[in-house]
């Protein structure tokens, strides 16, 4: 089946070339026919066909009308079960809609399903999901890859054409990095742009939606259709937002691209830089001014990201106790075992290493030393990009620091899987908007990403910058 753009598809619809029913059964066929990625872990042909006909059946005219796709199963979907790829919230049906997936759901959308990730979207491999791990579609027959994570089942989803965009999370790289190594578009909006009301909570000070898709144009359609205010989401902005797809302008000429010095890390393989530098020269051709900044505390940000994500983590996943809903264990004799039981059999080791050190960092005698002082170090990041701001209109480095990996590697080493977010976890700590864009590939032939940074909610200058590298792509 042929990659269509929406905007074609929706021509296509609108047309009656194809209806939604018949356009729903190719994309079945494609998710049955590569079952073997595990990109969704739940698809139910007959809802979705139900959906097709109501939609097919319904006169209004809507801006995403029959746009299939995949949701990333840590959004509440009233209609779905919701797992958040972990045990303990595999028996979970939701009674309400996040704010997200309404916004598209009333826009026309069609949701084939929900996508794989890692447990409670921490992780960047899509190997730590209950429900196993998804298989990136760029692998070979004989070397299987990560599609990255955590939102790795709609990144793997959109690059196999499984389905038109995906929604993901973005906690410290989640959408960005898993878009880089499976060849996709990801963006990340500003913290605050899209609702995180509904969406199952890991680091709430750090979460925010955006949107896998093959092209610029897509990811700006379906960036507008996400976003907007919800008085349910205490940090939701009332913030105007732009038409991006009708104002989508690539002309660069005057911009200043910030190129971060403390970004060229010693060891990063050489075919990262050959992308990096692909792309400022492909900026320079068009006009823009490339400058050298600094971002003096980059260094920091890792460490800091991982006190405090994990610290919200182990207060946000406290809810899960057997009480209410989810899994609960069988094997019980009092309250307390209940409590220790469901919690220790519910949840994987990943989850239980974050929920361990975000308790630590926040007990009496460790909250200043750890927490307290990863918040100033949060601030100081803030500033950094504040200051690099002044003197430039984006930042361009790259995605991520290596193509995609083995499936199996980096598991028995946290740390090392905590280095994949090293160039995307800055920008989450300053609530910025990044995008990913495919941008070439590796010395193996895998893809590679660079990243555009810009200020708050600048989204509409990002599409542009990322339309114009898409438009200069040799
Ligand atoms: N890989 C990072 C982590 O494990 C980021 C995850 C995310 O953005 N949700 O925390």
């Amino acid at each position: 089946m042929k990659n269509q753009s929406i905007s074609d598809t929706l021509k296509l619809i609108k047309s009656k070339k194809i209806s939604i029913k018949e356009l729903s059964n190719n994309y079945i066929n494609e998710i049955n026919k590569n079952k073997d990625l595990n990109a969704f872990i739940y698809f139910n042909e007959e809802k979705i066909l139900e959906r097709a006909e109501k939609l097919d059946n319904m006169k209004e005219d809507l801006p995403l009308k029959g746009i299939p796709l995949g949701i990333k199963d840590l959004f509440c979907t009233k209609n779905m079960p919701t797992t958040a790829g972990s045990k303990i919230l595999s028996n979970f049906q939701p009674t309400y809609e996040s704010f997200v997936t309404k916004k598209l759901l009333n826009s026309g959308a069609l949701f084939l399903g929900k996508t794989n990730l890692d447990e409670f979207a921490m992780g960047s491999s899509t190997t730590t999901s209950f429900f196993g791990n998804t298989i990136n579609p760029v692998s070979s027959e004989n070397k299987k890859l990560v599609p990255g994570g955590s939102s790795g089942g709609s990144a793997a989803a959109v690059a196999a054409n499984l389905c038109l965009g995906a929604t993901g999370t973005d906690t410290g790289g989640s959408i960005r990095q898993p878009a880089s190594f499976c060849g996709v578009i990801g963006m990340k909006p500003t913290y605050g742009l899209c609702s995180r009301w509904g969406i199952i909570a890991f680091s709430s000070s750090l979460d925010q939606a955006g949107i896998f898709a093959n092209n610029i144009q897509d990811a700006s359609i379906l960036m507008y259709e996400m976003a907007g205010y919800d008085p349910n989401d205490s940090t939701s902005s009332n913030v105007e937002i732009p038409k991006y797809h009708d104002n989508l302008n690539s002309n660069v000429d005057g911009k200043i691209i910030g190129i971060p010095e403390e970004y060229s890390l010693p060891g990063i393989s050489d075919e990262i830089n050959q992308v990096w530098d692909k792309a400022i020269k492909v900026f320079e051709k068009g006009g823009a001014k490339i400058k050298k900044i600094k971002l003096p505390h980059t260094k920091y940000a890792l460490p800091a990201y991982y006190i405090i994500a994990p610290a919200e983590a182990s207060s946000n996943l406290a809810r899960y106790d057997g009480v209410k809903y989810g899994f609960r264990s069988e094997n019980i004799s009092s309250l307390e075992e209940m409590y220790e039981l469901t919690r220790s059999e519910g949840f994987g080791k990943e989850v239980k290493r974050r929920i361990l050190i975000g308790t630590y960092v926040l007990s009496a005698g460790y909250y200043d030393a750890y927490y307290i002082k990863a918040q100033k170090v949060r601030k100081l990041i803030s500033n950094d990009f504040r200051d690099a701001f002044k003197e430039c209109d984006f930042i361009l480095t790259p995605t991520t620091p290596s193509p995609a990996f083995p499936i199996g590697e980096k598991e028995d080493d946290p740390i090392k899987m905590y280095l994949n977010d090293i160039f995307t976890v800055p920008a989450s700590l300053a609530g910025l908007p990044g995008i990913s864009i495919p941008y070439g590939t590796s010395k193996e032939g895998l893809p590679l990403g660079v990243q555009i940074l810009s200020k708050h909610f600048n989204e509409q200058e990002i599409f542009n910058a990322g339309y114009y590298l898409e438009q200069n792509n040799e």
